[in-house]
């Protein structure tokens, strides 16, 4: 790899940007201060001017020998590889490398196997604002029907990581802003059932703020997409370590389970095997704390109630809010003895003997008492039988995991490179005739307008973010349709070439493609692109 300097070539910006009228080729140098040696890259608005050897600000394009080249190899899906680490294979192109000694291709231009091979956008370079076609519009056979690919990296303004982390842990409050490095990058938004939501990134922390608070929004968002770990700050609140598909670490500790529901839901799930082992069973937790014997649960098996009296707030019978301020403690509260949360026993009803075991919504809590004659609760050892439920709570827990959401809107710009008129592009994928993915990865398209889309990073292919410092998240997409569709909404149809060009020679254009390709196993859990309806919402 060449070495980077971030300032390389940059452009003054204050010079405007000639479009070339001839078509599609390069524009004419700027000023003629421009060095001949210096190629322009045209892929974003920084518009990086690069020596020979160098790369430009995002480290995805350089120049080689006088040609513009993209870095990265362009990722190629198969539903099946005979090796599973197949060699970097060169295009036949300029500025490509001869391939490695040795070096076996993955795929032998054998027709008969077309429909098991992807171009996705990982790679594949871009042009922003496309004032010209996608770098790839792939043609190909189906189940022996015509489709096209459209193959670009996007450049996304507009996104943001929607992040579900599977926790009880108190994070922040609703609204509390998330810190990367110091910088506000997003915040807490709605604790869904088990799980607390973050919204990070997007354009109002992107391009709204300072400089560095860009730059750090950017940072987070490449590491979490490209499913790397990062470590934030919740104002008020706890520091986080994300990972996608791995388990958050909450001030230092790694979380182990997602609860199995609220402590209502778990008094009513385990309410049958509770009776007869305890008198009373309170699952102590931060929104719904549950009490057995008053619970619907309790009643319907004929429980006698056990005359405890709680604290915080009652809603129906059985169920409490706000037994204790959020927390890290006990079911997600800030309590570390159950008992603070008992206001006293009912003369009269309460007996001694009383058996009572207090647990939190995982089980990783639990604790085991019976009343003395003062209506004292004295912890004593737990019964094997009630060890048993409580360990079955534990075993019904989920493994607690970080997931991470890509959700970016495709402008006008980006449909642009696959239609000279955009608006038809969204029609189609609204009438269920374009399938979206992101690196061959399933992606949900949204109700309303446009065309937002929203993304599980861990089923796209490793590293598939990238950046520019304008600043913009890179990210891979691809539409595919049958070849008549694509036609119909204005396709760029005299731009389709064969998957077998495609695997040959890359890119259709000659400036700033791509130079070699590499291929990925498709994974399992993804459905093969071609083919497919889109996930509408
Ligand atoms: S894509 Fe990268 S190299 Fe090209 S102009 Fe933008 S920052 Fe510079």
């Amino acid at each position: 790899m060449t070495e980077h300097t971030k300032t390389d070539g940059l452009p003054g910006m204050d010079v405007p940007v000639i479009p070339d009228a001839a078509g599609f080729g390069k524009a004419p140098p700027r000023n003629e201060r421009m060095s001949t040696a210096k190629v322009e890259c045209n892929a974003c608005p920084v518009l990086c001017q690069i020596s020979d050897g160098r790369t430009g600000a995002c480290d995805r394009y350089a120049n080689r020998d006088g040609v513009l080249v993209r870095v990265d190899p362009v990722v190629l899906l198969r539903r099946a590889l005979s090796n599973p680490s197949p060699a970097l294979v060169p295009f036949a192109r300029d500025g490509a490398e001869p391939a490695a000694e040795g070096a076996e291709a993955d795929w032998n231009g054998d027709l008969l196997h077309a429909d098991e091979v992807f171009v996705t956008g990982v790679g594949s370079s871009t042009t922003y604002p496309d004032y010209k076609p996608a770098p790839f519009i792939v043609g190909s056979k189906a189940r022996d029907v015509d489709m096209v690919t459209v193959v670009t990296e996007g450049i996304f303004s507009y996104c943001s990581l929607k992040v579900k982390i599977d926790t009880d842990r108190f994070l922040g409050a609703e609204q509390a802003n998330v810190r990367y490095k110091g910088e506000v990058v997003g915040h807490v938004t709605t604790a869904e059932y088990g799980s607390q939501m973050l919204s990070l990134g997007g354009v109002h922390h992107l391009t709204g703020g300072s400089k560095k608070e860009g730059r750090m929004a950017l940072e987070l968002m490449q590491k979490l997409g490209n499913k790397q770990a990062a470590e934030c700050t919740i104002d008020g609140g706890s520091s986080l370590v994300i990972q996608a598909g791995r388990a958050p670490i909450v001030n230092g500790v790694e979380e182990q389970r997602m609860r199995v529901g609220c402590g209502s839901a778990a008094v009513g799930i385990f309410a049958r095997q509770f009776a007869g082992v305890a008198d009373e069973v309170v699952v102590v937790d931060d929104h719904i704390t549950g009490v057995l014997t008053q619970h619907q649960a309790g009643r319907c098996l004929d429980m006698p109630e056990s005359g405890i009296k709680m604290l915080g707030r009652k809603s129906t019978p059985g169920r409490y809010f706000q037994v204790a301020n959020p927390g890290n403690g006990w079911g997600g509260t800030d309590i570390a003895d159950p008992l603070s949360i008992i206001e006293g026993w009912e003369e009269g009803v309460a007996k001694p003997g009383l058996r009572l075991l207090m647990t939190s919504t995982t089980g990783e809590h639990a604790q085991w008492y019976v009343l003395d004659e003062a209506l004292k609760p004295v912890e004593q050892p737990m019964p094997a039988e009630v060890k048993r439920i409580v360990e079955r709570i534990g075993e019904n827990c989920e493994p607690s995991l970080c997931t991470v959401l890509f959700l970016g809107g495709a402008g006008g710009s980006l449909r642009a490179g696959v239609t000279e008129n955009p608006v038809l592009l969204t029609r189609a994928i609204k009438r269920a005739l374009v399938n979206v993915t992101c690196g061959g990865a399933p992606a949900y398209v949204w109700p309303g307008g446009g065309i937002t889309v929203m993304v599980d990073v861990m089923r796209m292919p490793d590293n598939s973010f990238g950046t520019v410092p304008t600043p913009a998240i890179v990210a891979p997409i691809e539409f595919s349709m049958r070849l008549e569709d694509y036609a119909a909404l204005g396709g760029h149809v005299e731009h389709v070439f064969p998957l077998q060009e495609a695997l040959a020679r890359g890119a259709w254009q000659d400036d700033g493609a791509p130079v070699t390709r590499q291929w990925v196993r498709i994974d399992d859990a993804n459905p093969w692109p071609l083919g497919q309806p889109p996930m509408l919402g």
